[in-house]
């Protein structure tokens, strides 16, 4: 495709009229070289948000490491009795809050492996002895908690039905799923999701739809370099794309690749490289409503900055001043100040932000009403902070 061919696909993306046909085309004529999809998604970045990138500082909690999937590529779940299981005491939740909040963390990321008590008895017998019936309800509790020591909840705990999603709105300024890839050829035997019931792409559509429907501020995202084609990241954003659409309730996109470790099943499969990546936030950036945010793991990317910013990413997701990444163990957050170093010498400032945007706090609906004054108090208070640190500068 010559390059006036390239500028009329990328200039329907940026009207927001791209049909999936022309997205596939979009995406295979850059896939070998991703340079003008890139200046077109940097472009659209600046435009909509601007030469500021941003974070959430985060304290994680990974409330428990049971987990009824057994997905390919996972280091983190555990069965009962294996080595390193692990369900968080409520002493342990408080501890490791107060620890994020001493800190100055906003976000406590509660994320968990799916429904263990729908797997394990002993489990269950674990939530009886803590007091309660179900992990949304101990969820639940740990949020209050949070909110104590102002912090704010984001919780991602896998499938969770509407009205599991209801009771966690009351103390989760947003929830988050990843999509990870709208392929049923992913869940085949032999494929990474085969042993996991809950990474179904209609089940995962399904409880991404009814977060919009109860208008809840939602995280998604693509896991790349688990076996998926050009194509099916492809869909996998339209998706993403016209659930957007209909309830406006996608707050953020976090494009992930997938990283090998020695102790799953997936230990010798090729990551995907920094090409890979560039292109699939680029196209992520021209495919997605500006209001969007793309964010990419900085500690799975250490040596990438410049190239995914380049690539039109505006956000690094949570890093944490007090806790590991529970789920990818072995790729530590970067240190802020040399984070902030790699912005700059981009030509972009570094800034954190709470885990719910701007606009679902102001506009009404979105926040359960007695979250959104200390979220704005929080929002203010950020706001002023940011602007100290610019004006010394
Ligand atoms: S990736 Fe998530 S759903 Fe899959 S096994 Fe790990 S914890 Fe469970």
């Amino acid at each position: 495709m010559d390059t006036k061919g390239l500028n009329h696909l990328l200039l329907r993306a940026a009207d927001g009229e791209l049909e999936r046909d022309e997205a596939l085309l979009l995406a295979t004529v850059t896939a070998a070289d991703s340079a003008g999809l890139c200046d077109a998604a940097a472009a659209r970045r600046d435009r909509a948000w601007g030469r500021t990138l941003t974070f959430s500082p985060k304290v994680f909690l990974p409330l428990t490491n049971l987990c009824r999937n057994r997905c390919d590529y996972c280091s983190f779940r555990r069965s009962p009795g294996d080595e390193g299981e692990w369900t968080m005491r409520p002493d342990e939740v408080l501890k490791t809050l107060e620890a994020g909040a001493t800190a100055g963390c906003t976000e406590a990321l509660f994320c968990l492996g799916d429904t263990p008590e729908t797997a394990f008895s002993a489990y269950r017998r674990t939530l009886t002895s803590l007091g309660v019936r179900s992990t949304v309800e101990y969820l639940e509790e740990c949020g209050e908690r949070a909110l104590e020591l102002g912090v704010f909840p984001h919780t991602n705990a896998g499938i969770l039905s509407a009205d599991d999603m209801q009771r966690l709105r009351r103390v989760n300024v947003s929830l988050g799923l990843m999509l990870e890839n709208v392929s049923p050829r992913l869940c085949e035997r032999g494929m990474p999701h085969f042993r996991a019931p809950d990474k179904r792409p209609e089940v995962r559509l399904r409880m991404t739809r009814e977060a919009g429907e109860l208008r809840i501020p939602f995280t998604s995202g693509l896991l790349i370099g688990i076996g998926e084609t050009l194509e099916e990241r492809v869909d996998t954003l339209l998706a993403i794309r016209d659930l957007h659409r209909e309830y406006g309730h996608i707050q953020e996109v976090i494009v992930q690749n997938f990283r090998a470790r020695p102790d799953i099943v997936m230990a010798d499969s090729p990551e995907p490289g920094e090409a890979e990546m560039v292109h699939t936030i680029a196209l992520a950036r021209v495919l997605l409503e500006d209001e969007i945010s793309v964010q990419a793991p900085p500690n799975l990317n250490p040596n990438s900055f410049a190239s995914l910013v380049h690539a039109g990413l505006n956000d690094w997701g949570g890093i944490s001043p007090v806790t590991p990444d529970f789920i990818s163990p072995g790729y530590p957050w970067p240190h802020l100040d040399g984070l902030k170093r790699s912005c700059e010498s981009a030509g972009f400032g570094l800034t954190p932000r709470l885990p719910i945007y701007e606009r679902y706090v102001e506009e009404p609906g979105w926040l359960d009403e007695r979250l959104v004054a200390p979220t704005r108090r929080a929002l203010q208070k950020l706001t002023t902070a940011n602007q100290i640190s610019e004006s010394r500068l």
